[in-house]
C-alpha cells in the first residue's frame, strides 16, 4: 500500500511542499514543488488543512502518575515534600490501576500528536511485579511506539534514601527482573515497536552499585540508560552529603558518561559539567512544564547543545506537569528559554526539532523522528480551523505560537491510529470514565 500525504498547508521537512509517500510502514518518498510521486500510489490523502510533522517523541514520563494528578496532598510544594507526600499514596498502586494508567496517559500523548513515548517505571510495590509487561502489552494494543525504562528504587529511609520501604526491591530482584523484561522485549533493531531502557529512579532513591551494574547490563543488552539527574538543589546537596560529590560525578563514577544515557531534566550543571556531558554525547530530556510546576529551575538547553550534548522534551509525571501533551511540552519549552536567553536564540524550529528528533536521540533512535525517505511512517497532523489559529500566517509557527494541543490524525508505522482528533480503534469516553473511577482509589 503507497499513501501519498498530499499537499500539505505546511509541513517539517525541506522540499516536501507536495507532501510524501508512505510505503508499508516507512517514508518512501518526499514530493518537491511542482513534482509527483515517482511511481503510482494507492491513496491519495488530501493534507491542504493539515501541518504535517513527525510524530513526538516523549522522553520523560511516569504513566502512574496519571491517577493523581492535581492531588491536594501534594499541589504547591517543591519536589522532595511533594514526593514524600505521593510515595504512601502511590504505594497502593495495584496491576489493574497501573494498566488503566498506561492506556489512558498513552492515548493522551497520541492525543497529542506524539507517535513514540517513554516510560520511566520505577514503582514496584508488592503485587506490581509486572509492571513492564503490562506497559508493553498496552503500547503494542495501541499501536504506539514506546521506550518502557525499567525503574528501580534500593534506597529507602532506612539507609539514608527519600523513599519509604514499601515502594523499594533490593538490588538483585532488580538486576534480575531488568535482565528478564531485556531479554523478552527489547528490540534493537531499526523500525522497532518495543525498547527496554533501564532506569535506577535518581540519586536519592538508589545506591550507587545499583547505577554501575545497570550500565553493565545495559552494555550487555545494547540499550539506553536513564535517570533523574540535577533537577533540584535539595539533590544536590544529597549528593555531597551521601557521597561527597556532585551528581554529575556520580554519573561518571558508575559508569553512566555515554550516548547510551538519557536524564531526566538536567537542570543543575555548572559550565564545566555541560562540558563533559556535550564531550560524553549524553542526552537530556528538558522537562520545562514540571520545572515551573514544582519550581526547580531552568535546564541550560543552549549551553548544553552548543557543547555537544542532545537535548529533547519530555512532559514529566502527571503529578507534576500535569498533563501530558506534547505540544504544550514544545510551547513550554521555548517561553520558558526565551526568559533566559531571549527571544531570538529559540525558535518554535528548535522546539519542534528537541520534540522530534533530539527525543528520538535520547532513546537511540535514528528511525524516528525526522520526514526522510527511509524513516519510519510516524507523522502527526493538525488542523488550524481552532479560533485560537484564525488570522496566523505562519502555520509551522502557529502550532506552537497559538498553542496547538490536539493532532486531528496521527499515524504510526504507517496506520492511522488517531482521525479527526479521537483514537482510531476504540472509544476515548469509555476509557477516561473507567481511568477516573480507579483515581478514586488513590483520594
Ligand atoms: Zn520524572
Amino acid at each position: 500500500m503507497r499513501i501519498w500525504i498530499k499537499d500539505p498547508l505546511a509541513i517539517l521537512a525541506a522540499d516536501a511542499a507536495r507532501g510524501l509517500v508512505v510505503e508499508g510502514t516507512r517514508i518512501v518518498e518526499l514530493v518537491a514543488a511542482g513534482g509527483a510521486p515517482s511511481a503510482p500510489v494507492d491513496v491519495e490523502f488530501d493534507a491542504s488543512r493539515h501541518v504535517v510533522l513527525p510524530g513526538l517523541v516523549n522522553a520523560h514520563h511516569h504513566f502512574y502518575q496519571t491517577l493523581t494528578r492535581a492531588h491536594p496532598s501534594a499541589i504547591n510544594r517543591e519536589l522532595f515534600p511533594w514526593l514524600s507526600a505521593l510515595y504512601p499514596i502511590w504505594a497502593r498502586l495495584k496491576p489493574g490501576h497501573l494498566r488503566l494508567a498506561v492506556r489512558l496517559a498513552l492515548t493522551e500523548l497520541m492525543l497529542s500528536g506524539c507517535t513514540t513515548a517513554a516510560d520511566h517505571h520505577y514503582l514496584f510495590p508488592p503485587g506490581l511485579e509486572n509492571a513492564v509487561d503490562i506497559e508493553v502489552e498496552e503500547a503494542r494494543a495501541l499501536g504506539i511506539r514506546m521506550t518502557v525504562t525499567r525503574g528501580s528504587m534500593n534506597l529507602s529511609e532506612k539507609d539514608g534514601g527519600l523513599p519509604p520501604d514499601s515502594v523499594v526491591q533490593d538490588e538483585e530482584t532488580i538486576l534480575a527482573d531488568s535482565e528478564r523484561v531485556l531479554k523478552l522485549f527489547h528490540d534493537p533493531k531499526p523500525g522497532a515497536q518495543i525498547r527496554i531502557a533501564l532506569g535506577p529512579c535518581s540519586p536519592f532513591t538508589v545506591g550507587k552499585r545499583l547505577m554501575s551494574e545497570s550500565a553493565r547490563l545495559a552494555e550487555r543488552y545494547d540499550c539506553q540508560l536513564h535517570t533523574h539527574l540535577c533537577e533540584t538543589q535539595d539533590e544536590e546537596r544529597f549528593c555531597l552529603d551521601m557521597y561527597k560529590v556532585r551528581p554529575v560525578d556520580l554519573l561518571e563514577e558508575t559508569g553512566w558518561m555515554s550516548k547510551r544515557t538519557w536524564l531526566a531534566h538536567g537542570i543543575h550543571f555548572n559550565s564545566e559539567e555541560i562540558g563533559r556531558l556535550g564531550r560524553a554525547g549524553v542526552g537530556v530530556g528538558h522537562c520545562a512544564a514540571s520545572n515551573m510546576v514544582l519550581a526547580s529551575g531552568t535546564c541550560r538547553t543552549c549551553e548544553l547543545e552548543a557543547a555537544g550534548a542532545t537535548v529533547g522534551l519530555g512532559v514529566d509525571g502527571s503529578a507534576s506537569n500535569d498533563s501530558s501533551n506534547m505540544m504544550e511540552a514544545a510551547r513550554h519549552a521555548l517561553m520558558i528559554g526565551r526568559l533566559r536567553y531571549g527571544a531570538s536564540a529559540i525558535t518554535h524550529l528548535d522546539v519542534l526539532r528537541w520534540g522530534t528528533e533530539g527525543s528520538a536521540r535520547c532513546l537511540g533512535r535514528d528511525d524516528i523522528g525526522r520526514l526522510a525517505p527511509g524513516l519510519e511512517a510516524d507523522l502527526a497532523l493538525y488542523t488550524l480551523d481552532e479560533p485560537r489559529f484564525s488570522g496566523a500566517h505562519d502555520p509551522l509557527a502557529a502550532l506552537v505560537l497559538c498553542g496547538a494541543h490536539r493532532a486531528d490524525r496521527v499515524m504510526i508505522a504507517g496506520r492511522w491510529r488517531v482521525v479527526d482528533g479521537a483514537p482510531a480503534d476504540f472509544d476515548l469516553g469509555e476509557l477516561v470514565a473507567a481511568h477516573k473511577a480507579a483515581a478514586r482509589d488513590f483520594a
